[in-house]
């Protein structure tokens, strides 16, 4: 029986450009030269390394280790040796830089000895969990969240759905396509696990309607599992946004602040649940992702398996891109990648596509013009925000009216500004209002930490001092106790003397 389906607000239908790489079967990226580890490749606190300069090691070894709850570990993706321990410029907006193990590989690609599990039924779900943080497995479709945490919702919230996102909206991007289609049994058997770890009652598998071959494969990959089900959604950007496809599959809307767990449902990613099956079945860490290259100024775009930490550069040059043709290179989608200044930078966890465009390829940002307040944004905002408002209380400053109009349930997705006709780029805008208010919220904590510690040093300063004003009051009274008591035994001396004195004279004076 057809599924029934639900509809979110705005979202646009794009041209896909999806056939530019998704022609030819997934290929491995070649082994390059020296591979570059960012100790931070996801949402959490950074790892800490554990090998030094120097180091050999092997393809799976860990390299740096987890921190605090929301961390990771970091792997070696092939064997070498540990060539710098340095800050290096990694994948983000700004281009900063951050610290990267860098080592250069033997070519022998030799993997440490892998321990798969045997019966991962038999194992508790924490010991379970445990394997996947062990594995250094995060989400592989968006900000890379540990998955450890994200299957562990907690018992106060059953899972009564766990969605499998394989909408893949946006254009251009393909690597969840052919990873369906060419490895749809580890998936489902990755999706096996998470069920049993999340006990939902229902799995659904949501891909975007054309994406046919990947439905088919992914249905007889799952006709043994009543629990699973194929679901074709329709193609319209953002379906794949995480809330959007929750409100298409089952009706249900997240209220703002609010996380899919809190409404019963979960959503992975394909590629994830591939990393899982890989971890438990096989005992491999995350150390490699498909990654989609496309774009006009490549010869031969298509999905490379790569390991991670591999220069971009190399990647791009194995696509057969040449520098002098590329006119915008970014790392994910053209309406939410991040624009690169330079290739000079690894494929981290996250690194889903790299764009590589021609001159002419993709729209430029042209002189924006004033809002004329039409209104196009907000028909076409897929979280049924207010993007003109937005854009007004962020330009002029004013954060608390941008957080009260839901700033934060604001995703990024650029529809506002894809069908903005005084071409302003709204989620610029955004993106500079949030990181400010989450700016003045860590200035803030950090001022209420300092004002706690202070505090609390002065009431110990107070309770030191009474203390000690206490027991010099103790002292001061033991002591004139102790005077009183010799006074009076002064006394009593002297009575006595004077007693015996005048015993002595009636003795004398007696005949
Ligand atoms: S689409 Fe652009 S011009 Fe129209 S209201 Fe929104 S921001 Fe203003
Ligand atoms: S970028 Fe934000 S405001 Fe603009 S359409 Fe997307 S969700 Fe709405």
């Amino acid at each position: 029986m057809k599924r029934m389906l639900w509809k979110f607000h705005g979202g646009l239908h794009l041209p896909g450009h999806k056939t530019l790489s998704n022609q030819t079967p997934i290929q491995a990226a070649p082994l390059p030269d020296f591979l570059v580890f960012p100790l931070r490749q996801h949402i959490g606190e950074t790892a800490v390394p554990v090998v030094k300069v120097g180091d050999k090691v092997l393809k799976g070894q860990v390299i740096a280790k987890a921190k605090g709850y929301v961390s990771v570990p970091v792997h070696a993706s092939s064997s070498g040796t540990v060539v710098a321990i340095e800050a290096r410029p990694v994948p983000h907006p700004s281009g900063m830089f951050a610290d990267c193990i860098v080592m250069q590989t033997d070519g022998a690609d030799q993997w440490i000895d892998l321990n798969p599990v045997i019966d991962y039924p038999t194992l508790s779900q924490s010991a379970l969990r445990n394997k996947l943080r062990e594995a250094g497995i995060v989400g592989l479709g968006g900000a890379g969240f540990p998955t450890f945490i994200k299957v562990n919702p907690g018992s106060q919230l059953p899972i009564e759905t766990l969605v499998i996102n394989g909408a893949e909206c946006e254009p251009y991007i393909t690597c969840d396509d052919l990873l369906m289609r060419e490895r749809s049994k580890g998936i489902i058997s990755g999706i096996e696990i998470l069920q049993h770890l999340v006990q939902a009652k229902e799995v659904l598998i949501a891909i975007e309607d054309n994406k046919p071959e990947a439905i088919r494969m992914m249905q007889q990959a799952a006709s043994n599992n009543t629990l699973i089900r194929v679901v074709p959604i329709p193609t319209v950007y953002p379906t794949g946004g995480e809330k959007q496809l929750i409100r298409v599959l089952t009706g249900k809307e997240i209220p703002s602040k609010k996380l899919p767990a809190d409404i019963g449902v979960i959503c992975v990613n394909p590629g994830t649940a591939y990393a899982i099956h890989r971890a438990i079945h096989h005992g491999e860490p995350l150390i490699s992702r498909i990654v989609t290259l496309t774009g006009r100024a490549l010869t031969n775009p298509g999905n490379l398996e790569t390991l991670i930490g591999t220069p971009v550069k190399d990647l791009i040059t194995s696509a057969g891109g040449e520098t002098e043709q590329i006119d915008r290179l970014l790392m994910g989608g053209p309406m939410m990648g991040i624009a690169l200044n330079t290739d000079n930078i690894p494929v981290i966890k996250t690194t889903n596509c790299l764009l590589a465009a021609a001159p002419d390829e993709l729209s430029t940002p042209s002189t924006a013009q004033p809002c004329i307040r039409c209104g196009d944004c907000a028909r076409a905002c897929p979280a049924d925000l207010l993007p003109q408002q937005l854009y007004w209380f962020a330009r002029s400053e004013e954060m608390q009216q941008a957080e009260s109009y839901h700033l934060f349930d604001c995703i990024e997705c650029g529809c506002c500004e894809a069908v903005c006709p005084s071409q302003i780029p709204l989620v610029q805008y955004y993106r500079f209002a949030k990181s400010d208010i989450l700016e003045a919220e860590r200035e803030r904590l950090q001022a209420d930490k300092a004002r706690l510690r202070h505090e609390a040093r002065e009431a110990r300063v107070i309770r030191l001092e009474n203390e000690h004003q206490a027991k010099l009051a103790e002292k001061k009274a033991r002591l004139a106790k102790a005077r009183t008591s010799d006074d009076s035994k002064k006394d009593e001396i002297a009575a006595a003397i004077a007693r015996v004195k005048a015993k002595k004279s009636n003795q004398e004076t007696e005949p």
